[in-house]
């Protein structure tokens, strides 16, 4: 099956507006929703549609790799956390604000029937990562807390619903009279309440466990980036589905070195007579130190460019560069032995700055920026 372009789905242009496209997504949305389209899988695949599309468009980062690439730059990168389908759960616990009152608040419950219930609650880890790790992509072992079902829980039917794990009412809103389906507030959807448990378990049924889960990083991700393991969350209560757990992205600060997007820069102190001279200088990258040759005659604020040896993109199109930007180090106390040699030095025509160079040095730049 062919994907349709995000746009044409939600019936927007390429210019549209956050505002634009949440509108649109949000009529969509109620056009197609469960409630109002029971049994329907042409609907359900609409709704689905719209979802997936609202996700990308509602995000200014996968936007613009949206926008850029297409459908291929949405490829399942790494662990699973970007574009690709979306459950259902997904689209209630990520989009079900957009409804606002039109379907009357919780929607956990939607599923309907006894005993399916609420899904567990999502957890959220931070990971902390070098830029050495960033580049390569690593696997992380992360110590985490989550609920889990226990041993020893006996339950009993929820006296609320009588087991169907929702309440019923009517609501007027603005496409009309509206039957809709909440989740029973007592038992939470689930059908049923906790008549036993044994010391160390929750009110839910749930007992606490440590346990360590580990992580595959993808190469190329940035500060903030949240990664998704579906189902490693908090068990849901009453046997429900478990939750996802989140790690979100912390990038650690480089001694040496700056991270802009892909590329890396790094400010490399040179001596008067090694740039005169031309040198053999080590300069640091992610992947170890790397030798780099700097010419005779070489210029303060002069820039070097290592090209792939930055950081990788996430979906795999190439890598970034590595920046050096050159700082002639001029010195700060002289001996009057050396200011002496300077001084001889000073009259020399070799030494008087070259006008033409100036020039010839900003396009040089104006070149850099466009590359
Ligand atoms: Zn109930």
């Amino acid at each position: 099956m062919t994907k349709r372009d995000y746009y044409e789905v939600l019936g927007v242009s390429k210019t549209a507006s956050a505002d634009e496209i949440k509108k649109a997504y949000r009529k969509l949305a109620i056009q197609y929703h469960p409630d109002k389209n029971p049994d329907d899988p042409k609907a359900e695949e609409k709704f689905k549609e719209a979802a997936e599309a609202y996700e990308v468009l509602s995000d200014a980062e996968k936007k613009q790799r949206y926008d850029q690439f297409g459908h291929a730059g949405m490829g399942g990168a790494g662990s699973g956390g970007f574009g690709g389908g979306m459950s259902m759960d997904d689209i209630f616990s990520q989009f079900g604000d957009i409804f606002g009152d039109a379907f009357g608040g919780a929607f956990r419950g939607f599923s309907g029937g006894g005993g399916r219930g609420m899904r567990g609650s999502n957890l959220r880890v931070k990971v902390r990562l070098s830029l050495e790790e960033i580049a390569s992509g690593v696997e992380k072992k992360l110590r985490i807390k989550r609920k889990m079902a226990a041993e020893g829980v006996r339950f009993a039917t929820c006296g609320t619903c009588k087991g169907q794990g929702q309440v019923y009412r009517v609501t007027n809103t603005i496409l009309g009279q509206m039957r809709t389906a909440t989740a029973c507030p007592t038992c939470g959807g689930s059908g049923r309440t906790v008549e036993h448990r044994p010391p160390g378990v929750g009110e839910d049924g749930l007992k606490t466990v440590e346990e360590v889960v580990s992580v595959d990083i993808p190469a190329g991700v940035t500060e903030g980036m949240q990664l998704k393991l579906s189902g490693k969350g908090n068990a849901a209560p009453m046997g429900g589905a478990p939750g996802d757990l989140i790690v979100v992205v912390e990038e650690q600060e480089h001694p040496e070195l700056k991270r802009e997007g892909q590329n890396l820069h790094y400010d490399l102190p040179l001596s008067f007579p090694d740039a005169a001279l031309g040198a053999q200088v080590e300069v640091p990258t992610v992947g170890g130190r790397a030798r780099i040759t700097i010419d005779p005659g070489t210029q303060s604020g002069q820039i070097l460019r290592l090209r792939g040896k930055g950081i990788p993109d996430l979906n795999g199109y190439g890598k970034g560069d590595l920046v050096v930007h050159v700082n002639v180090y001029t010195p700060r106390k002289l001996s009057p032995d050396q200011k002496k040699i300077l001084e001889e030095l000073k009259v020399q025509p070799a030494f008087q700055p070259d006008p033409k160079h100036r020039e010839k040095s900003f396009f040089d730049k104006v070149k850099e920026m466009f590359s």
